[in-house]
């Protein structure tokens, strides 16, 4: 059973380290002794689901986002589309979520489509609004329990959810718009976020979700044997404390 991580434009979408949540995901898979293959999926270049996969999107500059709309508006996003459909484990953040949705507008003007894979929408700022930029703490619950995640957001575009659940309530920060208190969205094992940061190994609990998620589309039954986090658990108890301004115990 090997798990390969499909890093979809990874030359392209990898604004503020988002390449570490292709590292976070190798690493706790590695440390298991599990299996772990990374895949660079370019433009022109079509996804090979392997039936245990997680595929990356990561964030970039609406330039990049204008160049990948294209890219995706064939079969490409048919196929990724499909794959979220099946239960598929994919995780787009920011530019990468942006395109995740129904379409993109950039400040220009310019709508770029999307792949359809969330019932949401993005619009540019107003001339007059500034960009949503800081450090973000959201509360949401997966797996029947309610969990916590840290990061960092830097985006023009406000996103307005449809029929999608959002991934999370913002606790500190804008979030999807920095009006209705929502941030990202998920539907199935598909997840969007603004949190770069980059992610993944802010939350490792979120990262051992997605490889168990994905693990389980082979093996129901599958579990993961626990790592010793306690690093990985102070430094994110650290930084959610000084965002939420919460006495560190
Ligand atoms: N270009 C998009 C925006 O400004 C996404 C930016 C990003 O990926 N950080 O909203």
């Amino acid at each position: 059973m090997k798990l390969t991580i499909h890093h979809l434009y990874a030359d392209m979408m990898n604004l503020y380290g988002d390449r570490g949540n292709v590292i976070s995901i190798k690493k706790r898979c590695e440390w298991r002794g599990i299996p772990v293959e990374v895949v660079d999926v370019g433009l022109g270049e079509r996804v090979h689901p392997t039936g245990c996969d997680i595929f990356l999107f990561g964030g970039g500059q609406d330039r990049e986002q204008a160049l990948l709309a294209d890219d995706l508006s064939g079969s490409k996003g048919a196929d990724l589309r499909a794959i979220a459909e099946d239960g598929g484990v994919v995780l787009g953040v920011c530019g990468g979520y942006q395109l995740m949705g129904h379409s993109y507008e950039t400040p220009e003007g310019e709508r770029l489509p999307g792949v359809g894979i969330f019932d949401l929408y993005t619009e540019p700022r107003k001339p007059e609004e500034a960009r949503l930029i800081g450090n973000v703490l959201i509360q949401t619950t997966l797996g029947g329990r309610a969990r916590e995640l840290v990061g960092f957001e830097n985006h023009g575009g406000r996103t307005y959810l449809g029929e999608t659940e959002p991934l999370g309530e913002v606790v500190v920060g804008y979030g999807n718009n920095g009006k209705d208190g929502t941030e990202g969205a998920r539907r199935n094992n598909a997840y969007g976020t603004y949190l770069h940061g980059s992610l993944l190994p802010k939350n490792p609990w979120f990262t051992d979700h997605l490889i168990l998620s994905a693990l389980r589309h082979l093996d129901e039954t599958f579990e993961l044997e626990p790592l010793d986090d306690e690093a990985e658990e102070t430094a994110f108890r650290s930084v959610a404390g000084r965002i939420s301004g919460r006495r560190q115990g």
